[in-house]
């Protein structure tokens, strides 16, 4: 399948960050007033720019929290600063997916690599923050997608949120842990809470728009700022009502390519269980259940052991 996206906005150049924060390329603004500590995040994959865009702008207009504390930042920068349009997917990471690696952060036996050693320097602000919003985008064309992680309070939070119209409930990989799920994120016990937005297609103009109005929204339900400070045209109208898609499956593949039977896109519902669903190398694999919803499928080459496709069930 021939890879070719448009790349319809220009990437920011983040050089200016790097250094006047806290760590290399994070940002932390303390209010001096008692109040959550917000922490917005892009670039957890070194080619998914559209959160860029947004954290760029808010650095650029130097919003500060009028209560509580407030965290931007770029995790992946060393991968983003490799995007080369000739290979444009290949910047997602140097060595390892950043959003794996935070299972094991204290064991001694892990690699080295620079994804590690940035998870390291961003878990103080990862774990000081009450409420984390990671921006993130998709290799294929996709509706966006707020993945609220396993807990009723993600949804929860999602739905406070109001937008997009798919919120995906979800363990995660089998392949490693992700920062929206480090902590007290992860914890039913803890009032910490974080999402994650796919926003669209990486390079897609309406990906932008997604991550600026996740991210207003974010803002405001948190407290740390108010509507007037951010860009009034960031907001959006809300959809009219938002729906549960709750990840029952992980199909992984083991060759690293995936042949799906059709060329489903993500969100695409499958009516009827048993349904054929793709083939990895020799193996069949059908859908399990009636309606069964395909949650991102990899139509490209990916390595072996990771996800090819969530399967889903609308849960209201
Ligand atoms: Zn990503």
């Amino acid at each position: 399948m021939a890879e070719t996206y448009p790349i319809e906005f220009a990437f920011p150049d983040l050089d200016r960050w790097e250094h006047g924060g806290s760590a290399p390329w994070v940002h932390l603004r303390d209010s001096g007033v008692p109040g959550p500590t917000a922490m917005v995040n892009a670039l957890t994959h070194g080619n998914e720019a559209s959160g860029a865009v947004v954290v760029d702008a808010l650095l650029a207009r130097d919003l500060k929290p009028r209560k509580g504390t407030l965290i931007l930042s770029f995790a992946n920068v060393a991968a983003y600063r490799t995007f080369d349009i000739a290979q444009p997917f290949k910047s997602r990471m140097i060595e390892e997916d950043l959003n794996r690696v935070w299972r094991r952060l204290d064991d001694p036996a892990s690699p080295r690599t620079v994804e590690f050693r940035r998870a390291l320097e961003l878990r103080p602000f990862v774990e000081r923050a009450d409420l984390l919003l990671d921006l993130h985008s998709m290799h294929d064309e996709c509706v966006p997608l707020m993945l609220c992680g396993p807990l009723e309070k993600g949804v929860d939070f999602a739905r406070r949120i109001g937008t997009p119209f798919d919120i995906v409930r979800d363990k995660g990989h089998p392949s490693g842990r992700r920062m929206r799920d480090h902590g007290g994120f992860g914890d039913p016990e803890s009032p910490k809470n974080a999402l994650l937005i796919e926003t669209g297609q990486h390079w897609r103009a309406s990906s932008v728009a997604v991550a600026k109005d996740t991210t207003f929204r974010f803002l405001v339900e948190s407290g740390v700022v108010e509507a007037v400070d951010l860009p009034p045209d960031w907001r959006q109208p809300s959809p009219p009502a938002q729906r549960v898609v709750h990840v029952t499956d992980t199909v992984t593949t083991s060759t690293g390519m995936f042949r799906f039977a059709r060329p489903w896109r993500g969100q695409d519902t499958i009516p009827t269980a048993g349904s054929l669903l793709g083939h990895d190398g020799e193996r069949a694999f059908h859908t399990p259940y009636d309606d069964c919803v395909l949650v991102m499928p990899a139509h490209h080459r990916v390595r072996p052991g990771v996800t090819a496709v969530r399967l889903g069930r609308v849960a209201g």
